[in-house]
């Protein structure tokens, strides 16, 4: 429950000069509110009870012109801090989200629906803008506003006091309990939402696999099922909405009237109040009660958002949580060794590792007793102890599924191990800063990223600096992707990726390879294509592998003999078990799985 209201509270403590500010003009517009209605009352008394002319009266109307005025401006502005309120308590949510999303690890940003996480990013955290915008605005008005026309009116005349007082309690108390309602309604349509959005989405990216296996129609059925489900749940929300806001005007209606009717009895039939008593309290009872009632309203928006600021805050805090979990073992968890613990990790060592120049690279790279599971049930990788020299050329083979991918994560760093350690240079990976160790690496996958903007563009972002033309388009040159750019009628400048030009697999690899070339790294993870490419792209890209990996330690998940043999050393992995490690003909000399899967690979199978 503490953190329920953590993310709020965070805000809250954020914009407090705002609040103050809130504060004061609140109390301003109550007193505004207050001298508009003894003003009226009093020149309603002089003109029409007194009959005085209207000349003695002209102080007092220009006085009142001005309290309207300043009314109006003062209402403006508690709208224009509760907007500005709003806005920063955005931005400040958005960037948390989008800080946690991007700094999630590898296991947490596979999880869940993809549709599902923009859903929070975007349509929550726009949601939560009720509750800054209207609701602290309306309730700051309704803790100070009310409480001067009650004192006002209990100074003038005790009884119609006593009746606002009765009745007032009668507002809030319904907005509570209809409040209470919504909150969980609200909740319950975030949920559907989110879930739509992520259906919705998720179909789209698969679009061309579900119509190809046919099953486009049974996703239409779940897409539909699953925006009927949120249609109810917003007429859910709307129904209770409706019946609120009816039920609040008949106890404003009621209440005014009970007031109206002690007072006309007052001033007819016991004679004991003046007109001009009678009348500013009827001036001030409506602005009593409709001040409440926006409450009510505002009361409602407020629960619906702080329904989705739990989204919010439930997101940033699971992330927190697998963070914790994973800093856990780090922080001397029970699967570490003490002694290699403290031999590891003395403090007074590590200072090296923020300079980039002590790094000696291309590194050697160790990994000790590593483990890993992606969830507590799931696939076990256990590869032991194994270690890489500087500028060694490994293949990792094996079948489909025996954990070639997730071994090349956990060098990558892109997974940190269950147990056990990756070693660069002999200090523990997770010690390095984070950015200078990927400034080292290169990992080609499959499926390069691709974003919409241009190949140039694409191609740059390989170097974590300003890089020039020259550069980009060397790197272009020696990765085999200038013989692309050139046959492009706008070259370098041709928009891809989303919305752009799509582009084949071969080039997708000579863009990634580019990139690698801009950035010449000491560590090249390669996740080598399964689909054949054409004789002569395979032929520039191993050309450019090669160059790359001279001034590097490189490590393959391999499918290609020829990467295989020209190996130094080759890792056979089965069912998550480093089963054996050699060169080509150690491992087909002992190896039986392995002389099988090179004959497989001869006859034009896939490993
Ligand atoms: P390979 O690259 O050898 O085909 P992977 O490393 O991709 O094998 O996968 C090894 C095992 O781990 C498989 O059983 C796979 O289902 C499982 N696996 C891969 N990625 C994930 C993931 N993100 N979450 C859970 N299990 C995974």
């Amino acid at each position: 429950m503490k953190k329920k209201s953590s993310l709020l509270s965070e805000q809250m403590s954020a914009q407090r000069k705002r609040l103050i500010l809130l504060g004061f003009t609140s109390l301003a517009l109550g007193a505004a509110i207050t001298v508009q209605a003894v003003l009226l009352a009093e020149a309603v008394e002089r003109i029409f009870v007194q009959r005085s002319s209207l000349a003695s009266v002209a102080g007092i109307l220009g006085a009142l012109i001005g309290v309207m005025a300043a009314r109006t401006l003062l209402s403006y502005g508690n709208g224009r801090i509760g907007l500005q309120m709003a806005s920063s308590a955005k931005t400040s949510m958005r960037a948390a989200v989008l800080r946690k999303l991007s700094n999630a690890s590898m296991p947490m940003s596979l999880r869940g629906q993809t549709g599902g996480k923009v859903s929070v990013a975007l349509d929550a955290v726009d949601e939560a803008d009720s509750y800054f915008s209207q609701y602290m605005p309306r309730m700051m008005e309704a803790a100070v506003i009310p409480v001067l026309i009650l004192i006002m009116v209990f100074a003038q005349h005790l009884n119609s006091g006593l009746i606002m007082l009765a009745t007032a309690p009668f507002i809030p108390i319904f907005m509570i309990l209809v409040g209470l309602q919504t909150k969980n309604k609200s909740e319950e349509k975030f949920a559907q939402l989110a879930e739509f959005s992520g259906t919705f989405l998720d179909s789209l990216q698969g679009l061309v696999s579900l119509k190809l296996f046919g099953r486009a129609h049974l996703q239409q059925q779940a897409i539909e099922r699953s925006s009927l489900g949120y249609r109810d749940a917003t007429m859910g929300i709307l129904r209770i909405a409706f019946t609120n806001t009816f039920m609040l005007e008949s106890i404003v209606m009621l209440s005014i009237g009970i007031v109206a009717l002690e007072l006309a009895l007052q001033l007819l039939v016991f004679k004991s109040l003046s007109f001009q008593t009678a009348f500013l309290i009827l001036l001030l009872v409506p602005e009593f009660y409709s001040l409440l009632k926006n409450t009510g309203t505002a009361f409602h928006s407020g629960r619906t958002s702080m329904g989705a600021i739990r989204k919010v805050e439930e997101l940033l805090a699971e992330r927190s949580e697998t963070e914790a979990s994973l800093t856990n073992w780090q922080d001397g968890g029970e699967n570490m060794d003490k002694t290699q613990q403290t031999e590891q990790m003395d403090p007074a060592d590590t200072p090296g590792f923020a300079d980039r120049s002590s790094i000696r690279m291309p590194p050697i790279i160790e990994l000790r007793d590593v483990r890993f599971r992606y969830a507590p049930d799931s696939f076990e990788l256990a590869v032991g102890s194994i270690s890489f020299g500087a500028g060694e050329q490994i293949a990792i083979v094996g079948k489909s599924g025996s954990g070639k991918t997730t071994l090349l994560h956990l060098l990558a760093g892109l997974l940190k191990p269950t147990s056990g350690e990756v070693l660069v240079n002999g200090r523990p990976r997770w010690q390095m800063d984070e950015a200078l160790w990927f400034d080292q690496v290169s990992y080609i996958t499959q499926h390069p990223y691709i974003f919409a903007g241009t190949l140039a563009e694409n191609i740059a972002i390989g170097a974590s600096r300003e890089v020039s033309r020259g550069e980009m388009v060397e790197a272009a040159k020696a990765a085999g992707l200038a013989v692309v750019a050139d046959e492009l009628e706008l070259g370098y400048d041709t928009p891809v990726g989303e919305g752009g030009r799509g582009l084949s697999g071969g080039e997708k690899q000579r863009l990634a390879l580019a990139r690698a070339f801009l950035k010449r790294p000491a560590v090249i993870l390669f996740d080598e294509p399964t689909v054949g490419l054409d004789l002569h792209t395979e032929r520039v890209l191993q050309r450019s592998i090669a160059e790359l990996a001279g001034s590097a330690t490189m490590i393959t998940v391999a499918h290609r003999l020829y990467t295989i043999r020209h190996a130094d050393r080759i890792l056979y992995m089965d069912d998550g078990v480093l089963l054996d490690s050699g060169s080509h003909e150690e491992l087909l000399a002992r190896l039986p799985q392995y002389a099988e899967m090179v004959n497989a690979q001869r006859k034009g199978g896939f490993a």
